[in-house]
Order: structure tokens, then C-alpha cells, then sequence
């Protein structure tokens, strides 16, 4: 059995229940040392195996051979498995034991929502999510995406912003989002959501890049109605009130 675990952005307190029951009925739990940090609250007297970022295939590996020896083994992955997380890459590699192993994918608050709920309400209306990382995606395949939310006047939510290798990817985005949105359209910017550390900015499309972005740190691009009041960002439903 393996459950893969949505440990979500961060505190515990924002873990579901079904979450962290399935951590408690796992024989051993394994992630990446971050998320296994997060938690750890939850993992005395665990067995933990827990691999450095980039070994996503390993911890997957590992986590299908302790299930096919019997035990029930928790796979973490941060905000939700399913969203750049986890999820995929463990049912692709256990695929040929479908059989034999089962899987539970358990759901988290992923760090749009997060970041979302913490800035105020800035995707009530139709968003969409880019991750920035060109680890495993084209660079001109996200550029594309980004041209294609930019005219549909999405609400962009963007993962993966920014990284040491990468700099000057979020400045490229920006600077594509600019040929659709008018420069003034609100950003919201949060970095470690719902975590202890959170921090909260609201600025523009055209200042975006002058707030400190990390790889903790979620970008929340309004559509051409978001606006900010009272230091909330809000994207109207369309009620009238
Ligand atoms: N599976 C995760 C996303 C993994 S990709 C989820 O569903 O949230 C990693 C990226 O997610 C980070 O670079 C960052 O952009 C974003 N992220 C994850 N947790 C975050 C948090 N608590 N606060 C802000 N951004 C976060």
C-alpha cells in the first residue's frame, strides 16, 4: 500500500485529517527532507527515509520496493501531490505492479490556494497555474503557455519563479505578460504561505520584479478587473451588490 500524502504549504494545522491519518497508518514515510521537516511533529517513532531534492525517482523506487514487501508506506510531497508534486511520477513507475501495490492519492491545499486565501480572494475567476522551471518542460513550451494565458486574460498563478539558475526567467514572464496586461494590474506575491514565516507583498505586473522572489514564493497575477482595497486583492465573480 502507499499512500501519497498532499502535506500541504506548510503548518499543520492546514493538512487534512485523511492526510494526517494516513501518515500515522504508514509504516515508513518517505520525502524530500523539507517536507519531511515540515511534519515531523506527526513522525515520532517513524521509520523515515528521506532523499535530497532531484531524487524524486529514487524516493519513488524505494517507496514501490518497501510496498511490495508488505508495508504501508506514506510518500509526502508538499501542498498537493498532484500538482508538481509527487503523484504522477510514483503510479507512472508502479504501473507494472498495479496489481500487487495499491495507491491512495490524499489531496492538499496547494500554494496557489495558499497564497490565494492569504492575499484575499484574486482567483475567483478563471486561473491558471505555470511553473517557471524549465528542469523538465521546453522553455519555449512555458513561454507559449504564458503568451496563451496572457491573452485569454487568465488570472496567473506562477510556481517555481525563480531558482539560483535561473534568474531571469520571471523578468521574461513578466515581460510577455506585459504585451497582454496593462502594467498596473495587481500582483500579489507570497512567500512561505501559511507557513511560519509567511510574507505578504502587493504590487504591480510592472514592479513585480523588484520584490524579493525565491522558490518559496508563490506570484499571483490579477486579470483585468482584480483590484486592491484595503490591502486585500480581489478578483470580482461579477455579482452585483
Ligand atoms: N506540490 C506543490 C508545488 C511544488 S512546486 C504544491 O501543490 O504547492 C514548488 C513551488 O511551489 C515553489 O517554488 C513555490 O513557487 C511554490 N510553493 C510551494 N509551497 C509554497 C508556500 N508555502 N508558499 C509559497 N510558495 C510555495
Amino acid at each position: 500500500m502507499i499512500y501519497v500524502i498532499g502535506t500541504g504549504p506548510g503548518l499543520e494545522d492546514y493538512m487534512s485529517l485523511r492526510a494526517i491519518e494516513a501518515v500515522k497508518d504508514s509504516d515508513i514515510i518517505i520525502g524530500y527532507k523539507t517536507y519531511i521537516n515540515q511534519i515531523k511533529g506527526l513522525l515520532k517513532d517513524k521509520e523515515v527515509y528521506s532523499a535530497g531534492m532531484k531524487k524524486e525517482i529514487d524516493r519513488c523506487k524505494k517507496a514501490l520496493e518497501y510496498a511490495l514487501q508488505g508495508k504501508k508506506v506514506g510518500l509526502v510531497s508538499g501542498g498537493d501531490a498532484g500538482v508538481y508534486g509527487m503523484a504522477g511520477i510514483m503510479q507512472e513507475i508502479a504501473l507494472e505492479h498495479s496489481k500487487k501495490v495499491q495507491i491512495e492519492v490524499i489531496p492538499g491545499i496547494t500554494a496557489a490556494n495558499a497564497a490565494a486565501a492569504s492575499l484575499g480572494a484574486p482567483i475567483m475567476h478563471d486561473y491558471t497555474v505555470i511553473s517557471l522551471s524549465d528542469l523538465l518542460t521546453e522553455w519555449s513550451l512555458i513561454e507559449k503557455r504564458l503568451e496563451c494565458a496572457g491573452q485569454g486574460d487568465f488570472v496567473i498563478a506562477l510556481y517555481n519563479p525563480k531558482s539560483n539558475g535561473r534568474r531571469e526567467h520571471i523578468q521574461k514572464a513578466r515581460d510577455i505578460l506585459l504585451e497582454y496586461k496593462d502594467k498596473n494590474i495587481p500582483v500579489g506575491i507570497v512567500r512561505n504561505a501559511k507557513r511560519e514565516k509567511e510574507e505578504i507583498e502587493i504590487t504591480t505586473l510592472e514592479k513585480m520584479c523588484e520584490s524579493e522572489i525565491n522558490m518559496s514564493t508563490m506570484i499571483i497575477i490579477g486579470n483585468s478587473k482584480t483590484y486592491v482595497a484595503n490591502g486585500r486583492m480581489i478578483t470580482p465573480r461579477g455579482y452585483k451588490y
